[in-house]
């Protein structure tokens, strides 16, 4: 069986520019996850004393904090300056650009629409840039668009890991309904390049190995549109989850990895593969 990599994988400019920046930030802490994936978060810890604090009232005064890659709320950052923490912004400039659209939007007197996972940390903090909570709505599809109190002036972002085809319906939703609409295209090209080498490799394989944390929603995108062309195709965190059975009377193994995932991991899982297969 032959092993492929995608022409595109793994870590992202923000993840390699956040981890390059908590390294040199030994005996720091981060709030919350610096990026999705425990593996590299033991290995920050291990290597550089990096901690995790999971609840912004477990932050001690004069600690030196990291913000994560997919940023945090205004009020939580607003509450860490006011302690004295030393702040090291590793917020990826993608995700700060959908930030100050909003609270730019929103003060110029328009509705905000996001789009994206209320859930999602990312879309946490670009929702709390707007001036007034009601100045900003997220939705997932544009269903949801009909109920909002939207005024006739509305701007719209996305969030940075979702899918342009996606995005369009709800450009396309607010535009028959509203009389200016400012669109701003906020998804991530990292995202698209991974995505398109998944799937083109994933036309000529025979079963797909995704690699990412399974809280990252960029893995799980990638695992999705993987699926919608190869359908064995498997979302794993690292090697351990590999089952030989995946691999029987395969020939082509196509494998691709999520922005949050280093090359250390990927490579354990083709060496895993490759033992496998012999
Ligand atoms: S996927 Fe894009 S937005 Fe997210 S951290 Fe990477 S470069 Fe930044």
């Amino acid at each position: 069986m032959k092993i492929e990599l995608a022409s595109s994988y793994g870590f992202c400019y923000g993840v390699k520019r956040a981890i390059d920046i908590a390294e040199k930030h030994k005996n720091s802490f981060t709030y919350g996850p610096l990026i999705h994936n425990k593996d590299e978060i033991k290995r920050l810890k291990d290597g550089f004393n990096i901690g995790l604090i999971e609840k912004i009232e477990d932050v001690e005064n004069s600690n030196a904090i990291v913000i994560r890659t997919h940023g945090i709320p205004k009020n939580e950052l607003a509450v860490l300056k006011k302690q004295e923490n030393k702040i090291i912004d590793a917020t990826c400039p993608y995700v700060t650009t959908p930030q100050n659209i909003v609270a730019r939007m929103s003060k110029e007197g328009y509705s905000v629409v996001i789009f994206g996972d209320k859930k999602h940390p990312e879309i946490k903090g670009v929702v709390s840039y707007a001036e007034h909570e009601n100045h900003a709505f997220v939705v997932l599809d544009k269903e949801e668009l009909d109920v909002l109190p939207l005024k006739n002036k509305v701007a719209l972002v996305s969030q940075t890991t979702k899918k342009p085809a996606d995005f369009l319906q709800i450009v396309n939703a607010l535009i028959l309904t509203h009389k200016e609409v400012r669109v701003f295209n906020t998804i991530c090209n990292a995202t698209f390049e991974n995505q398109d080498a998944a799937s083109e490799l994933a036309k000529r394989a025979d079963v797909m190995i995704v690699i990412g944390g399974r809280h990252s929603s960029n893995s799980k995108m990638l695992h999705s549109i993987s699926e919608q062309e190869c359908k064995e195709s498997y979302l794993i965190e690292n090697e351990t989850e590999l089952d030989a059975n995946w691999f029987k009377d395969k020939e082509l193994c196509g494998i691709s990895a999520g922005a949050s995932t280093p090359d250390w991991i990927i490579q354990n899982v083709v060496n895993k593969i490759q033992e496998i297969n012999n």
